[in-house]
């Protein structure tokens, strides 16, 4: 949790995952958020946090003052067999608020115990800055460096970075794209000197502690719809992997999951590589979901270790070529070994302005460009063969709508509300620093 990636430049994984038998996960059926939260994360935690700290952890973590909804993650039915997970009731009204809100206070807990100081660097292509930003604003053991692509992100996103005034957060609008943003903050990772003495960790979803705590909301969705009767396809809008890499592994610690539903916007490096076997980066996109326009997917290393029978050496030798060619390919069986696994969609941007609108006349509800890519996998999906009916349907709605106010307008006509907390944002002042793409520059600002 405390250094991100791995000393070999590699990305940990846990050398055990739990399985849970269907008795406990049918028990899971009455339980809180915070109840389930506290069996799922105590797996990866152990006993390096006591039980009562841990508690106490996850109560402060998911109080209604900072996660507003009282089930944390409601459920919204909008046709048969179909549901969205709303994971929006954050402070920055992004699903990253879940896990990261954890991990700012797991942080907070430990770095006191070993009297530590940290530097936390991400990179953000939009919302993954602003969960981190909220999640360590004013902590005295963490300083928060957070580079984003100058002009990519929303007005909305930006704002929810450069208007929190804390004297540890620190924006960097770089002169660049994401990826460069990711090339650069991946560069200061690999400077043993640099991470050494300034304790630089990675809190973007390269950091293993995030996936754990992404885990949470599946068992709590299926715990909701009662797994044990019907299984669950989720749906997930991706981007770097994390997210839907967590609803793997939560399949593998027994949740009952059928299909894992991937849907990427025209930045579709994933869907390429199941359609093809192949992993070729092309240059970015910007799209109506930012959050997803990315070239490199970094967790799909992760995955990439199962499917090359956890095999390390080998999945070293595929990264090391994929950053020199910036292409690599598997064997016909593993492709047909990953194709078994995740069901991948793409979407474009027509298509998404289409899912929003057809969701709303339908339905009545609105969701947003990210959720809207998920959803149209979803449906896909179901409708292509794969839906019977024991089989519900849950798509992450992974932003709030009110974060991309014009494409949401450009689709039903006007714009969602942001929720109270946020109605200020407009009025605050902004604070950030507009640097070049450059290496010595990042890191002479940071030192
Ligand atoms: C981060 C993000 C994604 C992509 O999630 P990954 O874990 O990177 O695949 C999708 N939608 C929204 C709104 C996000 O913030």
């Amino acid at each position: 949790m405390l250094s991100g990636t791995a000393n070999d430049g590699g990305l940990y994984v846990p050398q055990t995952v739990p399985v849970f038998t269907q008795e406990q996960i049918n028990s899971f059926k009455d339980k809180s958020y915070e109840e389930i939260a506290r069996v799922i994360s105590s797996c990866f935690i152990g006993d390096a946090i006591n039980h009562d700290e841990l508690s106490k952890i996850i109560n402060y973590t998911y109080r209604n003052e900072v996660f507003s909804n009282e089930s944390k993650v409601p459920l919204v039915q909008i046709d048969d067999n179909m549901y969205i997970m709303e994971l929006f009731h954050g402070p920055t009204i992004a699903f990253k608020d879940y896990a990261l809100q954890l991990l700012g206070n797991v942080f907070d807990h430990v770095l006191e115990k070993l009297n530590k100081k940290i530097t936390v660097v991400g990179a953000t292509s939009g919302d993954t800055g602003s969960a981190a930003i909220h999640a360590c604003k004013n902590r005295k053991n963490i300083e928060v460096f957070i580079l984003h692509p100058q002009g990519r992100v929303s007005d909305i996103q930006r704002k929810q970075m450069t208007t929190v005034a804390a004297k540890n957060i620190h924006n960097l609008a770089v002169k660049g794209d994401f990826d460069d943003c990711q090339a650069l903050v991946k560069r200061l990772f690999s400077d043993k000197d640099f991470v050494s003495r300034h304790n630089l960790t990675a809190i973007n979803s390269i950091n293993w502690a995030r996936i754990a705590f992404q885990i949470i909301y599946y068992f709590v969705a299926s715990a909701k719809l009662g797994s044990s009767e019907k299984k669950i396809s989720f749906a997930v809008p991706t981007g770097n992997f994390g997210n839907v890499f967590a609803a793997y592994t939560a399949k593998k610690m027994g949740l009952p999951v059928n299909d894992l539903i991937i849907g990427t916007n025209k930045n579709d490096i994933i869907t390429r590589f199941f359609e093809t076997g192949e992993m070729v980066k092309t240059k970015a996109h910007a799209t109506m979901s930012p959050s997803m326009d990315i070239q490199i997917s970094s967790n799909f290393e992760r995955y990439l270790f199962d499917l090359l029978g956890q095999d390390g050496n080998r999945v070293k030798h595929m990264m090391d070529k994929f950053s020199q060619d910036g292409s690599f390919s598997v064997d016909k069986e593993t492709h047909i070994q990953a194709r078994n696994d995740f069901s991948a969609y793409r979407c474009s941007e027509e298509e998404t302005i289409e899912t929003i609108r057809s969701c709303y006349n339908q339905s009545g509800y609105v969701i947003d460009p990210h959720t809207a890519v998920g959803l149209n996998a979803a449906i896909r999906h179901k409708n292509n063969f794969f839906g019977d009916d024991n089989t519900q349907f849950v798509a992450l709605a992974c932003a709030h709508p009110a974060k991309f106010p014009d494409t949401v307008h450009k689709a039903i006509g006007f714009e969602p509300q942001l929720p109270p907390s946020l109605r200020d944002l407009h009025d605050k002042q902004e604070r950030f620093t507009i640097i070049e793409n450059d290496y010595t520059a990042i890191k002479e600002y940071i030192s």
